[in-house]
Order: structure tokens, then C-alpha cells, then sequence
């Protein structure tokens, strides 16, 4: 008798991560709104530019993704050797666990935070820990509590998912002022385009704040896993020495590069996000649910407790809605809804409506 290899420590501790559903048994007319993807699709730009690229797909790609990183460098004034690319931000948060933590070390992150901090720490053989929020929004002075000798790595998406709440520049400041040396506060900017606030600037300034981005999410390009980072020149230069040289497809840096530069693009979905998201907000509220100001491309519905928040998406998913019901993140009273187009809209509140007159 043979038998496999045992896995290193903490893996077999790890959840494994639910992707938001996209079919309904004997539905036609599914509107997905689980995943945070845009409702307008990607740039035509980045679409027209992944079809030339594939014409080139038997040669391998780039391996230091000089044209993506200039594109990002150009359209964000930054320094391209500060940058870094992943498939998707993912990628980039996997990469900081593998470099920055083993055995015995922390990885900090909020009570409702991203489900990718504490898989990418375990899978490093780290011990992830959760810091309390204060109503849904991230707390400094918690998470700065909840620092020991061990904590390498601080993680909090600003947008926050799955809450869509934001942190001001001064207290993420406050944070990243208030960790001791040797500690890298990593600012997940996913939802950064939406927002008021994306923390380049901060890690411009410190060594000790990393930015991860997403082509993702306002760009459209979930399908293609493109995403990027930015820190000081020493982290760059030890995430390059674990990352595989081909990460990146030709065809999803062709897209994405066109996708950056396309800010046409990117205005007029920033401008429907805010009009559609406003819409589905005050359409929440007047249902009588609960709602926090979301500064992303979804919004948290609060139900009265965990039945209601499950009947309703129940009935939701009958009619073809699906949203998310963020029970591993410890929200089971909530629904995340994506903010759609404006017929997405429509449909979703008035599904809603429809449960709540049942
Ligand atoms: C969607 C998301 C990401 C990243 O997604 P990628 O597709 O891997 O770039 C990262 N963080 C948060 C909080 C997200 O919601």
C-alpha cells in the first residue's frame, strides 16, 4: 500500500471558496448579481484587443508585463518598477502570504473581511485573525488591539466587501502609523475605482503599505485574471522572485492594457454605478431594510435575522435573481446585491418588493 504525500500544516483547515452561482434550475432569464461583475460588460477596446491577441497564442507571453505596467504607471502617475501583476489580485494576495508569512506568524484581517486573507495565510502555514468591525465598517483602534509580536500582514479591502463600506484617508493613516516595523499593511483596493479613496497615494509615501487592484470588477475583465499591485521597490522585487514568469496570458495583457487606457470606458460606468447604486439604495430603504451608504458596485441588504435573508433570496433566485447570501462572512441576516444596469435594477428591487408584500 502507497499512500499521498500529507499536505503541509493549516491547509486542510481551509474553507474552500464559494463563487458566487450563476445558473437556476429552469430559469432562462438569469440576472447574476453574486459576483460583483460589471453589468456593461468589458471596453470594446479590451475586447477587440484579446481577439488580436489570440492570434498569437501559440507564443508565450511577457514575462515582466512592461506594456501593462507602463499603461497602469501612465494612467495612475506612478512608477512602473513599483508595480507588480497578478492573475487577478488574488494572485497578488496568495503571493504576499507566500513570501511575508510561514508557521507561527499572524495575518490580521476584519470580522467580515475578504475570505481569500485567511485561505492564502493558511495556505502559507500562517494563523489568520480577525480583528472586530464596529457596524459593519472597519475599526482601527480593534485591529491595532488585535496586533501581537507575530502579525506580519494586515489585510483590509477599503471599499470593503462584502460591507461596501469605506475608510477616510486619516484613519487608514491612523492604521498604517500605528503598526510596528515589520508589519506590511496591505489596502485591497478591488472596489477602489468606485470609491472616493484608493490608497496609492499612502503607499507612495510609506514602505510599509501595499495597494492590491483588480481588473475584475470596474473593468470588466473577471473572466480574463488580471490584477495588480503597488509597494516599495523591496516587496516588488520579493514577490517577483515567486511569481511564475508566465502568469499572465498574452491575451489577458493585451486586454487589460486596452482596458486601462480606455477611460472612456471607465467614466461612464463609474457615473452608472453611482445612479443605478443611489436608485437601488433608496429602493432598499423604502422596503423598509436596512442599508449602508455603498461605496462599491454592490450594496448589503440587512434583513430581520437569518430566515428572512434567506426566504427572500430563496424567492429571489425562483424568479431568476441571483445575489449572494454572505453567510461565510458571518452577515447570514444580509443580502450583497450587485448594482446592474438600470433594468437590473428594476428587477431586483421589485423581486424584493414582491417577497415583502408575500
Ligand atoms: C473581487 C475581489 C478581489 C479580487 O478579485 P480578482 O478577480 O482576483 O482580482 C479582491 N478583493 C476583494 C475584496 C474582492 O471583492
Amino acid at each position: 500500500m502507497t499512500s499521498a504525500p500529507q499536505p503541509q500544516p493549516g491547509i486542510m483547515e481551509i474553507e474552500l471558496y464559494q463563487g458566487g452561482a450563476s445558473k437556476v434550475a429552469g430559469v432562462e432569464d438569469v440576472l447574476k448579481l453574486s459576483s460583483n461583475e460589471n453589468p456593461h460588460g468589458a471596453s470594446p477596446a479590451a475586447m477587440e484587443a484579446a481577439r488580436d491577441a489570440a492570434g498569437a497564442m501559440h507564443l508565450y507571453p511577457s514575462t515582466d508585463h512592461a506594456g501593462l505596467r507602463a499603461a497602469i504607471a501612465e494612467i495612475h502617475d506612478l512608477d512602473p518598477e513599483r508595480i507588480i501583476c497578478g492573475a487577478g489580485s488574488d494572485e497578488i494576495i496568495h503571493m504576499l502570504c507566500q513570501a511575508f508569512v510561514g508557521p507561527g506568524d499572524e495575518v490580521l484581517h476584519t470580522e467580515h473581511g475578504f475570505l481569500m486573507y485567511p485561505i492564502s495565510a493558511r495556505a502559507a502555514g500562517a494563523t489568520p485573525i480577525a480583528a472586530p468591525e464596529t457596524d459593519r465598517t472597519v475599526d482601527v483602534e480593534a485591529l491595532l488591539a488585535a496586533v501581537t509580536d507575530a502579525t506580519r500582514l494586515v489585510f483590509i479591502a477599503n471599499p470593503a466587501n462584502p460591507t461596501g463600506t469605506l475608510l477616510g484617508g486619516q484613519a487608514v493613516t491612523r492604521l498604517a502609523d500605528g503598526l510596528p516595523e515589520g508589519c506590511l499593511l496591505v489596502l485591497d483596493g478591488a472596489y477602489a475605482e468606485f470609491a472616493e479613496e484608493d490608497g496609492l497615494g499612502l503607499a507612495q509615501r510609506r514602505d510599509n503599505v501595499f495597494v492590491t487592484r483588480t481588473f475584475s470588477k470596474m473593468y470588466g475583465l473577471g473572466g480574463m485574471r488580471v490584477g495588480w499591485g503597488f509597494g516599495a521597490r523591496a516587496v516588488i522585487d520579493v514577490l517577483n522572485r515567486i511569481r511564475g514568469p508566465f502568469n499572465l496570458s498574452n491575451v489577458a495583457l493585451a486586454a487589460a492594457e486596452a482596458a486601462m487606457r480606455d477611460r472612456a470606458f471607465v467614466d461612464a460606468c463609474r457615473a452608472d454605478n453611482a445612479a443605478q447604486r443611489g436608485r437601488l439604495v433608496a429602493g432598499l430603504r423604502d422596503l423598509g431594510l436596512g442599508c449602508d451608504e455603498s461605496h462599491a458596485n454592490f450594496v448589503l441588504a440587512r434583513f430581520a435575522d437569518r430566515d428572512a435573508a434567506e426566504a427572500c433570496d430563496a424567492a429571489l433566485k425562483a424568479s431568476g435573481v441571483i445575489v449572494r447570501h454572505p453567510v461565510g462572512y458571518g452577515l447570514g441576516d444580509c443580502l450583497r446585491i450587485t448594482v446592474g444596469d438600470a433594468a437590473g435594477v428594476d428587477r431586483v428591487l421589485d423581486g424584493i418588493a414582491a417577497w415583502v408584500a408575500r
